[in-house]
């Protein structure tokens, strides 16, 4: 299906564009879609296109957020559905997390698109149709969620969430983990864990840490240690310091 050679200085970064360019054409991602994936790539070329240190720090602290959680969930959107589909559905089997699909520009169209994909790669039950609760304080279509998936989970894995809806699940006072390369971005500032990676790094990133700490059969309270360690300011202060100085 994709014809990049892996030779190619910018393999990884011209794979993904395909898989985005896929799930256009495929119903899964919106042309909005495509203008973050531009924005994405931009902080991603900035920050070397890896995952530096102390994103991977972040990475650790989400996953014992998951493992910890009452009910986690992992939202689903457009772009990482057509980027990591296979790596999401991993990630929720080995935190026990559920999928929720959850769009910025819904449609049920889209939604359904979305569901049948993660399907195919395995996903069990993915929620997002029923949409029968609101999060408070957005317009009506932009604050759908499932009264037994996002509106109910303590924990929320958001991948490249809108400002706005990101500032109002913080206000509800749920614990996020964002995946977002901008520091800057509305989403970051509202966020309880700030991942700055890509999402296409960051899920199976997340997945191995949760494995490890689930090996090292980590206490609770050695999880709880590793989330309390963490300073969120000095995350986000890092990105940005590589983004300025082009190194670490
Ligand atoms: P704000 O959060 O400031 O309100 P926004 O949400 O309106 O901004 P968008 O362009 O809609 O901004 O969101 C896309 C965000 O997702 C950008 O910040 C972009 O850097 C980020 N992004 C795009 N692709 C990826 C990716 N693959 N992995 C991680 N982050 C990504
Ligand atoms: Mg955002």
């Amino acid at each position: 299906e994709i014809e990049v050679p892996e030779s190619h200085p910018r393999y990884q970064s011209l794979l993904t564009r395909h898989r985005i360019e896929d799930g256009v054409k495929k119903g899964i991602t919106s042309t909005q879609g495509l203008i973050a994936q531009g924005r994405g790539e931009a902080f991603d070329y900035l920050l070397g296109e890896r995952t530096i240190p102390s994103a991977d720090r972040a990475e650790r602290v989400a996953a014992a957020h998951l493992l910890l959680a009452e009910q986690p969930v992992l939202s689903v959107n457009g772009n990482v559905a057509a980027l990591v589909p296979e790596e999401l559905v991993e990630l929720a089997e080995v935190t026990d997390a559920d999928l929720e699909v959850n769009l910025f520009n819904r449609t049920e169209e889209r939604i359904h698109a979305i569901v049948d994909h993660l399907h195919e790669h395995g996903a069990s039950e993915v929620k997002g149709t029923a949409a029968d609760e609101r999060i408070p304080g957005l317009d009506h279509e932009r604050a759908k969620v499932d009264s037994d998936g996002i509106y109910a989970a303590d924990v929320v894995l958001v991948p490249l969430e809108d400002g706005d809806r990101a500032e109002a699940l913080a206000a509800m006072g749920k614990t996020e983990l964002v995946i977002d390369l901008n520091p800057l971005s509305r989403s970051q500032q509202a966020s309880t864990v700030p991942i700055i990676d890509n999402a296409i790094r960051a899920i199976p990133a997340i997945t191995t840490h949760a494995r490890v700490l689930q090996r090292a059969s980590s206490t609770l309270e050695e999880m709880r240690t590793i989330i309390d360690e963490f300073d969120r300011e000095a995350i986000l202060a890092d990105a940005e310091r590589v983004i300025r100085n082009g190194s670490d």
